[in-house]
Formats: C-alpha cells, sequence, structure tokens
C-alpha cells in the first residue's frame, strides 16, 4: 500500500515535538472532556457507558503515547539488540486499569472523574476483555510482555488479531453454550493501525528451478496466492518508567489484485468476494487448548504470523544495514512459544535465502542463532504434527527447505551414532507412516539454540522423556525458565485493598521486586496484622460475590472456605476429582457426619473447547450436583457449589483475591507449570494440590506445613500406570464406593438417564490416562486436613501471610530476567520521557 510521501520528506519538529501532557486531575478531566466531545462526537443525550469509557480510555492513551514514541526513539538511538516474543495467543484481558497503575494514573483520574460525576468502577467493567487466548499459554505471553516493558528490555510481541476472540460461555441447562466473541464490535481504542507497514505472505504455487547468469540454479516460488498482513499496534507501558513496548497484532487483507480472468469474464463481484477468503486467515481463535486440531486454516495462521514477523524484522534491518546481514544473529532474538510459531524456523531461511540471497550455511548459521523455543507440554495430543501433503499443497517452497533442514540434521546424527537406524528413524522431521507428518516440535529444537520448559518438573520430564534423544544430541540446549505471573495485574491491581495493607508495611519496592514480600513474613506472627489482613480478604469475597451475584444463583455465606478451581476444562486437571469430593461432602451431611465441619463453597469455573465432549460433560455433571446440593435443604450452612460461567482474565481479577483454597490438582506429570495456581498464592490462599509442575516449587518456597499435598508423584504415576487397577481403590474404600454409587445411580441425573455413564466409566477404566481413582483417598484425606485448618482462622491467616510472603519467586521479572539472562541477552534501555 504506497502512500505519499511529504514533499519535504519528513514532518517539521513543531508537528512532532509535543511538550509533554499534564498528569494532574485537571488536565485529565478536560481532556476526557475534550475526547467526548470532539473525538467520539457525544452530547448530553448519551447515555452508553461505552462513550464515557471509550473518552477516559483516549485521554490515558494520550499519555501513553508520548512515552511510547520516547520509547522508540532511545531504542533506535541505543541500536540495541532486541528480542521478538512470537506467540499465537496473547490473553491481554482488560488495558485501562492497567495502564492507569502503570502510569501512576490512579490517584488523578480518581479525582477528575470525581469531579465530572462518573464513577471509575463501572466505566472499567464496560471494557470488554482482550480474550486473544486459551488459557496459561496465551496469558502468559501477556504477563511476559508486561515485565519486558517494567524491566525496559527492547522485546516485542508479534501475534495475531483476531476479529473473534475466545468464545462467550453460557450455561443452559448445565451445558456449555458457546456465543461468538466480536470483541471490535464497539471499537478499539488500544490499538494503532499501521497501513503503511503492511507486509505480503504467500500461500500455494509451485516450485520452479531457473538459471542465473552466472548458471547457479536458482529456485523461486511463483503463482502464488497472496494476502496482506496489516499492523496493529498496542501499548505495553512498563510500571511507571516512561517505557511502553509494542505489541503488534497482525490483520489479515485481500490484496488489490483483481482475478483478470474472472473480471473480463464479467464476474466482477464473485472475483471481489473471492478476496474475503484472504480475510478469513485473523477471523478466529481457535479455542483448543492443549490439544492441535490439525486445520488447514490453522497452519495458514501459525505461516501468516511467522511470515508477517519476520519480514517485519528484515524490512527495518534493511532499511538500517542494507543487505549485510553478517550481524543479524547478534542483533535479534525470536522466542517461539510453543511450537505454533515454529514455521519461523523454515520461513527466516527461506527469506535468507531466496530474497536475500544468502547461502544454505549463511543462512542456517543465522537462523540456528537467533531461534528459540519454549515448550508448553508433554500431553501427546498436543505435539503439532502437519501432513506433509497440506504442506506441499499451501506452503511448497517451505517443505522443499524443512526437508534439506532435515536430510542435514539426519547426516549429522549418523555420523554421531553410526548405523543407528531406530535412532535416525526416532529424530527424523519427517514422521513416516500411512501418511508422511512434519514434526513441528523437532523443527523447533533442531532451528533453536536454547529449549526451555516451563518449570523444573517440566523441563526435567522434556529431557528424560519427549526430548531425550535431542537432550542426548545437544545438551546445552536445554534450560529451565519456571513460569510466573506480572504482580502489577495480579496483585497491586486486582487486589487494591492488600496491596495498600503491603505497601503500608513493607515499602512500595515489592511491585518491582517481589522478593521483598519476604519481609512480609515476620508480621505472620503479629496478631493485629493477621487481622487486618483477614478483614481484607473478607471483603474480597464479598466483592466477588457482588459481582458474581447474578451468576450464582445461590446465597453464599462470605465466611465459608472459599475452595476455588478455576481453568480451562480437561480430564488432566482433574475438575472430575474435585467434583468426586463435592459428592463425597454430600453424602457426609446426608448421613449426619457432619461434626466439626467446616462450611465450604466450592467455585469452579472454565471453558471447554467446543469439541471436547468429556469435558463438557464434566461441566454438565458440576452443574447437576450443584443444583442437587444447593437445592437441599440438609446442606443448608454447610455447603454450597457453583460453576461461574464465562471464566476469563477479568473474573480471575475478582476470583483470585477471594479465594481461600486454591485447587492444584492435577495429574502428576501433566501439568507443564501452572500459573493459575500463582494468582492465588500470591494472594493469599493455600493450595492443596499434587506433585506437579510449579506446584513442587511453590511449596518449596512456603514450606510443607503450609500447603495441603496430596497423590501420586510423577515417578509414580509412570510405574503403576502398566498394571493400574481403579476397582482395588474403589473396592478397599467405603467412601468412594459411596460416591461412585451416587454417581452410577441416577442421584444426580434423575430425569436425564445415562448422561454420566461416560464419566463413571472412565474413573473405573483401567486405562484411565489421568488416574483419577488413584487419588481419590489422599484427595479426601487432604481436603479433610484443609477444612480442619481453616477452624482455626489465626492460624490459616497466617499460612495465608506466608503464602504471599514467599511468592516472590513466582514474578515474571525474575522469570524475564532469567530469559534475558540465558537466552535473550539484552541490554535495558532506560526510556527519554518521564516517568
Ligand atoms: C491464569 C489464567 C489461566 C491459567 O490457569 P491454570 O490454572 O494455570 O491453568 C487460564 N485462564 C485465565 C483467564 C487465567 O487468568
Amino acid at each position: 500500500m504506497p502512500m505519499r510521501p511529504l514533499l519535504k520528506g519528513k514532518p517539521s519538529p513543531w508537528l512532532t515535538d509535543l511538550p509533554p501532557l499534564g498528569m494532574e486531575a485537571e488536565d485529565l478531566a478536560r481532556d476526557i472532556r475534550h475526547h467526548f466531545n470532539c473525538t467520539l462526537g457525544r452530547d448530553k443525550h448519551c447515555k452508553s457507558a461505552h462513550y464515557s469509557y471509550t473518552a477516559l480510555a483516549l485521554a490515558v492513551r494520550d499519555r501513553l503515547m508520548e512515552r511510547w514514541k520516547n520509547t522508540h526513539y532511545a531504542y533506535e538511538e541505543a541500536d540495541c539488540k532486541h528480542a521478538y516474543y512470537l506467540s499465537m495467543e496473547f490473553l491481554m484481558g482488560r488495558a485501562l486499569g492497567n495502564a492507569m497503575l502503570n502510569l501512576g494514573l490512579d490517584n488523578p483520574l480518581h479525582k477528575a472523574l470525581h469531579s465530572i460525576g462518573l464513577e471509575l468502577e463501572e466505566l472499567v467493567e464496560s471494557e470488554p476483555d482482550a480474550g486473544l487466548g486459551n488459557g496459561g499459554l496465551g496469558r502468559l505471553a501477556a504477563c511476559f510482555i508486561d515485565s519486558c516493558a517494567t524491566l525496559q528490555l527492547p522485546v516485542m510481541g508479534y501475534g495475531l488479531r483476531y476479529e473473534y476472540g475466545m468464545f462467550r460461555q453460557n450455561i443452559e441447562d448445565g451445558y456449555q453454550v458457546e456465543e461468538p466473541d466480536h470483541w471490535l464490535r464497539n471499537g478499539h481504542v488500544w490499538e494503532l493501525e499501521r497501513p503503511e507497514l503492511t507486509v505480503r505472505v504467500r500461500f500455494g504455487g509451485r516450485v520452479e528451478t531457473y538459471e542465473e547468469h552466472d548458471r547457479r540454479k536458482n529456485l523461486r516460488w511463483v503463482e502464488t496466492h497472496d494476502v496482506l498482513a496489516v499492523p496493529y499496534d498496542i501499548p505495553v507501558p512498563g510500571y511507571q518508567n516512561g517505557t511502553v513496548n509494542t505489541l503488534r497484532l497482525w490483520k489479515a487483507a485481500a490484496t488489490d489484485e483483481f482475478d483478470l480472468d474472472e473480471f473480463n469474464a464479467g464476474d466482477y463481484a464473485e472475483s471481489v468476494a473471492a478476496k474475503n477468503v484472504a480475510e478469513h486467515i485473523s477471523m478466529v481463535l481457535y479455542p483448543n487448548d492443549a490439544s492441535e486440531n490439525g486445520k488447514e486454516l490453522r497452519l495458514r495462521q501459525q505461516y501468516f504470523l511467522a511470515s508477517a514477523s519476520l519480514q517485519d524484522v528484515i524490512r527495518k534491518w534493511v532499511a538500517n544495514h542494507g543487505e549485510d546481514f553478517s550481524q543479524f544473529a547478534e542483533k535479534n532474538c525470536f522466542q517461539l512459544n510453543d511450537t505454533h510459531p515454529s514455521i519461523a524456523v523454515a520461513e527466516l531461511m527461506r527469506l535468507l535465502i531466496d530474497e536475500h540471497e544468502l547461502n544454505w550455511d549463511q543462512a542456517w548459521s543465522i537462523t540456528s542463532r537467533t531461534m528459540a523455543y519454549t515448550n508448553h507440554t508433554l500431553l501427546p495430543e498436543a505435539l503439532e504434527r502437519w501432513p506433509v501433503r497440506l504442506f506441499r499443497q499451501l506452503l511448497p517452497r517451505l517443505l522443499e527447505i524443512i526437508f534439506e533442514i532435515n536430510a542435514r540434521f539426519l547426516s549429522e546424527v549418523s555420523a554421531r551414532w553410526p548405523g543407528d537406524i531406530d535412532r535416525l528413524a526416532r529424530m527424523s522431521l519427517i514422521e513416516e507412516g500411512w501418511e508422511q507428518q512434519v514434526r513441528m516440535a523437532y523443527l523447533a529444537i533442531v532451528g533453536s539454540f536454547s529449549v526451555n520448559g516451563v518449570a523444573e518438573l517440566h523441563s526435567n520430564l522434556l529431557m528424560q522423556g519427549l526430548f531425550r534423544d535431542f537432550y542426548e544430541m545437544w545438551p546445552h540446549k536445554f534450560n529451565n525458565k519456571t513460569n510466573g505471573i506480572t504482580p502489577r495485574r495480579w496483585l497491586a491491581w486486582c487486589n487494591p485493598k492488600l496491596a495498600a495493607l503491603i505497601t503500608e508495611t513493607i515499602g512500595e519496592g515489592w511491585v518491582t521486586d517481589l522478593s521483598q514480600l519476604n519481609k512480609l513474613a515476620p508480621y505472620a506472627d503479629d496478631p493485629a496484622f493477621r487481622k487486618r489482613w483477614r478483614e481484607i480478604k473478607r471483603a474480597n469475597k464479598e466483592r466477588l460475590l457482588e459481582h458474581k451475584k447474578a451468576e450464582l444463583g445461590v446465597e453464599v455465606d462470605p465466611d465459608a472456605m472459599f475452595d476455588v478451581q478455576v481453568k480451562r476444562m480437561h480430564e488432566y486437571k482433574r475438575q472430575l476429582l474435585n467434583v468426586l469430593h463435592v459428592i463425597h461432602l454430600y453424602d457426609r451431611i446426608k448421613r449426619g457426619d457432619k461434626a466439626d465441619w467446616t462450611p465450604r463453597c466450592v467455585l469452579f469455573g472454565g471453558k471447554a473447547a467446543p469439541g471436547y465432549v468429556m469435558a463438557k460433560r464434566i461441566i454438565k455433571l458440576i452443574n447437576n450436583v450443584a443444583n442437587v446440593v444447593n437445592h437441599d435443604p440438609a446442606t443448608d450452612g454447610l455447603l454450597k457449589v457453583t460453576f461461574m460461567p464465562n471464566y476469563r482474565v477479568s473474573a480471575m481479577e475478582v476470583i483470585c483475591a477471594g479465594a481461600d483454597l486454591s485447587e492444584q490438582i492435577s495429574t502428576a506429570g501433566k501439568e507443564a507449570s501452572g500459573t493459575g495456581n500463582m494468582k492465588f498464592m500470591m494472594n493469599g490462599a493455600l493450595t492443596i494440590g499434587t506433585l506437579d509442575g510449579a506446584n513442587i516449587e511453590i511449596r518449596q518456597e512456603v514450606g510443607a506445613d503450609n500447603f495441603f499435598l496430596f497423590g501420586l508423584t510423577a515417578e509414580e504415576v509412570e510405574s503403576m500406570r502398566p498394571h493400574y487397577d481403579p476397582e482395588s481403590f474403589i473396592n478397599r474404600s467405603e467412601d468412594f464406593r459411596r460416591v461412585m454409587h451416587l454417581l452410577e445411580s441416577g442421584h444426580f441425573n434423575q430425569f436425564e438417564p445415562g448422561i454420566f455413564d461416560s464419566i463413571a466409566q472412565s474413573i473405573r477404566s483401567p486405562h484411565d490416562p489421568w488416574m483419577t481413582a488413584a487419588d481419590f483417598d489422599g484427595y479426601v484425606q487432604a481436603q479433610r486436613a484443609a477444612a480442619a485448618a481453616y477452624k482455626d482462622q489465626e492460624a490459616w491467616s497466617r499460612m495465608s501471610i506466608l503464602n504471599c510472603a514467599t511468592s516472590g519467586k513466582f514474578s515474571t521479572d525474575r522469570t524475564i530476567g532469567e530469559y534475558n539472562r540465558d537466552i535473550w541477552k539484552l541490554q535495558p534501555v532506560p526510556s527519554l520521557s518521564v516517568k
């Protein structure tokens, strides 16, 4: 899209050098009024909160703009190395509160809004979540770029601007019903379209060889169907440091070229309409968490992201360095968030060889020194493989490059292990079988200088299991980077009361140095401090009830223990084990075993992939059990159960602050890290959990006495698996037998016969991959210990404080510090702007 340049070549400083905008209440109030009336053109008849929200957001955005520009100038001037976080998902949630906090505008904005007569709370709530992700992986990307900005690291996020984000979940008659999330419908004030940076991405066609004048045989990719990638930039502010980094999201658009044949045949409308197909690429986020789905459109999305982002970086490189790529690897690093963008390995090779005339060895040297890969799961169903046939049809030139990478790689393997045919077959990038497949994780490993897992256990399991052969070949590539969460959103913003108490007690340094939370530990023994801590938790529980009032459908006592499991619905996460325990509690109440009872409210939330039948059935079970339990007067004051629909980032902000007990009960060895567990810990919830993912490190930090542990270890799971016998666990436990009887007798589905049979069968199956039955008794015992502990509120508060005080490790500032120290090696660049 050529844009006409200024006659003088560039704009005058009078136009571009804006004096800093005021940060006082009066400045803000004036700008809010200006945007409401002038930018948005609204008047006294406008009743919608949306426009007041937008006017406010624009006034805040103005303050981001100047810092954004200055950050860009500072990076330019420093001529520094950059890292790029390539991710198919960025689960950003809402932007307004975060921007306010990070700009330090909290107080003046409260004043300004008060003077205008607007309610901040109401405006904040009218912002839709940017739900461009499924769960943990996408939220991690969002927390990462927050920490990069706070650490003043030159890191840019690259993703897709999905027209439709994560679906909206309704519950009807206990079943999940999905609704499209048209989050852009009312416009998106936080993005800046950059049409001048549009790039072209190619698909289809064929590869032909031709000879150049020097007789060099060359390849070209011809007769392609091209799609334009238009970038939309989103500002990512650091915490009160003047830095604003960029998240660049690509939208697919049709080229302006017409299919002339069709055009001349008179099918003008048809040929224009056909262009629509191009725009489908960024239309919708695939709602599968931790499982691949193998659709052609998904591969198109992946290549679209990789190609557009790499072209963008190379365009910038060539503008500054011409065609000299000798320092490219010293100045650029790409972090691949799972295998989703791993086609970037082959695409960078293609761009360097086909478009910039490097030879193979030069290109490979650059590629294999700039790519770094993060693995997020050990689940076999999540490992991406693409049929060679699909590749050939969609990306023929990339398939050739992958074959060439593989040939060279395998010759390295056979030089190292001569005659080891099995090893060659195991390690090949191409899986043989009735249909050849490209193993994307292997492509990522071979093309990267760093491969990391996301918690100690997970990284160790990768090296001993899934990637063992590669670890043997290249031990130096492998490392661990335990996940984290940003303390700005997940404590300072979402829990203002607790944040204020912490700041009052230990100063404000914790916001950017979370290890300082350990200064809270001595206060765990101070009864007056415990009382204040408890009052805040209680207020946050009331806030949670208030927020969810409409959805809860039951009266809940805020003094009950809030026992919470919110996360994607997946069998490995074992929401089923939790609901079996609920059935057990109900059974105890019904049989009169309720001496020393701890009143409890069990809260569930989470979306199931629309095609994941079993996960959806478990949602139905939770709702049916809730219906029976909540309507039985015998449970009054003792037990409530509820499923909160449409779990998302903005919901979690309220939920984690109001939780007492955090459920992290996955089958050991299956949850790579978990980050929900960290949000709860940081907000003073205690964890009941297995030795899985980051739970292990959480327990290490807080101490075994302050964590409710149960269940098999990852090793025990695997050694038991071959002779796993669920019936033996059921038979030897009276409690378990009674629960299975309630489930199988139709007690929770009296008018819907058979709907839970598949669930009961999965529990009784010796092939149950999640081995739910093996952990039932241990789980019930740990729950008893938690309930007993909750009775002693002083002791509980002490443990709650200690959980928060020892959560410092789980800041993404620590995680990103490690990525930078070990992988990216970037210099922080202070911003040129005022803070
Ligand atoms: C933190 C978070 C997750 C990840 O939760 P896990 O318990 O680690 O699976 C998923 N979704 C949302 C909205 C989150 O905020």
